[in-house]
């Protein structure tokens, strides 16, 4: 029974476009209703109408710890009680950046936003600023927030031509973004050929999270990182999903090699609305007021969001959090790996630490987006749903990775493989429209 989630639904689309303020959580791409959340508490959200959801999304990533986790909720409190905002230096925006200049290799600043997609925008204008070029470039099937000029798609050919992926963005919004394919040495060499020497910035998520799991193999990296160096090019790891829920090092650790410029978000925030973006001395001294590339925030650096994501850093780290992650991430991969047999589709279980993803139709590592099914979406609706009505929630995309918590435990693995072998075992597969019917 979901009456009271419906009735509130049906308002909050008089009201709200679609019902949400983002677009994923509408069900589009899985039909039906979205539920609307009343209360998470550790690995549960709790539904308007009393139902109660084994959570696997964690707020699309921000909720490490799990929800409303003691450790942040007080320091929440003991902060906004001394005020929410006072747009002047705080100490909680201070030691908040010593812990994240002193995780992550190779940078010196850090500058706080508000979210992701600020992030971004700002680091693109500072490597724009400080290379006094003006391209960039991004590789198909990552995200990068919601920033006009990197919401593209490519054109036709190898690489390169772009036009915009969104309405409302100006074709010559878009004209100076190269789109590449992920995991093709080759269409990277050759645009680094043709116009390495004009190129700001190339931005990528080192360990794409966006668009399934699409973990890259490190030579692909580390030549993308010598063809930068090469050129005198700014290359950016967006590490707004792996930053600090990986490590503490993101994926720069992971690779061991390190960018000019990182971005988070997420994580960094405690599951309040917290970006930075961070880089060496020498490029941040590029933005206002020292140098010339604008950027400024009302209230970026405010002491409650600080504060919760201070909270969560100092947790994870004096925890041990990442490896118990990890260790746990490993169960759940195995146990899915143990069942996955049973599914009448091909099912590849890709995993990096604490994030997931079920990719369907393929026995194999999908490294771009071009390489994922494209009976994956009509697979994937049934599974979630399926999923719903046995207690589990999971992102409602195909194309959306899971998260675990620290309060997740090997119990919750074992609901979740279970339910998910019921599933498997009990479902009709068509083969050529992807559609399943479970029973
Ligand atoms: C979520 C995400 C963003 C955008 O962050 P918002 O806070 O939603 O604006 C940017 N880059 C990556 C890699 C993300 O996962």
């Amino acid at each position: 029974m979901r009456s009271r989630s419906k009735d509130l639904f049906d308002r909050a689309q008089n009201v709200l476009p679609a019902g949400v303020n983002s677009p994923v959580r509408a069900f589009q791409a899985v039909g039906g209703d979205p539920i609307v959340i009343k209360s998470g508490n550790s690995i549960y959200i709790n539904d308007q109408d009393g139902n109660q959801y084994l959570d696997f999304m964690g707020s699309w990533g921000p909720l490490i710890l799990g929800h409303s986790n003691p450790v942040i909720i007080d320091s929440i409190k003991e902060a906004a009680s001394l005020g929410t905002s006072f747009g002047a230096p705080c100490e909680p925006e201070i030691i908040l950046a010593e812990e994240v200049v002193s995780s992550y290799p190779g940078i010196e600043q850090v500058r706080f936003v508000s979210s992701g997609t600020e992030a971004v925008m700002s680091a693109i204008r500072l490597a724009r600023g400080t290379t006094k070029r003006d391209l960039i470039v991004k590789f198909s099937g990552c995200y990068h927030g919601h920033v006009d000029s990197l919401l593209v798609s490519a054109g036709s050919g190898l690489a390169t031509f772009s036009k915009p992926s969104s309405e409302g963005i100006p074709d010559n919004y878009t004209d100076l973004t190269r789109v590449l394919e992920l995991d093709n040495e080759e269409s990277l060499t050759e645009l680094f050929l043709n116009e390495g020497a004009d190129i700001a910035a190339v931005i990528i998520e080192p360990i794409p999270a966006n668009n399934g799991l699409l973990v890259q193999r490190k030579e692909f990296i580390k030549l993308l990182k010598e063809l930068c160096e090469k050129y005198g090019t700014i290359l950016i790891f967006d590490e707004v999903i792996t930053g600090f829920r990986i490590g503490k090092g993101g994926a720069a650790s992971y690779y061991n090699i390190e960018p000019d410029i990182a971005t988070f978000g997420k994580v960094i925030g405690g599951g309040l609305p917290v970006g930075a973006f961070a880089s060496s001395k020498e490029i941040m001294k590029n933005l206002a007021p020292t140098g010339g590339v604008y950027q400024a925030g009302t209230l970026s650096g405010n002491p409650v969001a600080m504060s919760a994501g201070l909270a969560t850093l100092r947790h994870l780290k004096n925890e041990n959090v990442w490896d118990y992650l990890d260790d746990l991430g490993r169960y759940l991969e195995n146990s899915v790996n143990s069942i996955k047999s049973k599914a009448p589709f091909g099912l590849y279980f890709s995993r990096v630490g604490s994030i997931f993803w079920l990719a369907l139709h393929t026995n194999t590592q999908p490294r771009s987006s071009e390489s994922i099914d494209e009976r994956s979406a009509k697979t994937f609706s049934g599974l979630f749903h399926a999923l719903l009505e046995n207690g589990i929630s999971i992102a409602p995309s195909a194309y959306e990775v899971g998260f675990l918590s620290s309060e997740h435990t090997k119990e919750h693995i074992d609901f979740f493989s279970e339910k998910l072998e019921k599933i498997f075992t009990s479902c009709s597969f068509n083969k050529n429209s992807g559609e399943i019917n479970v029973f």
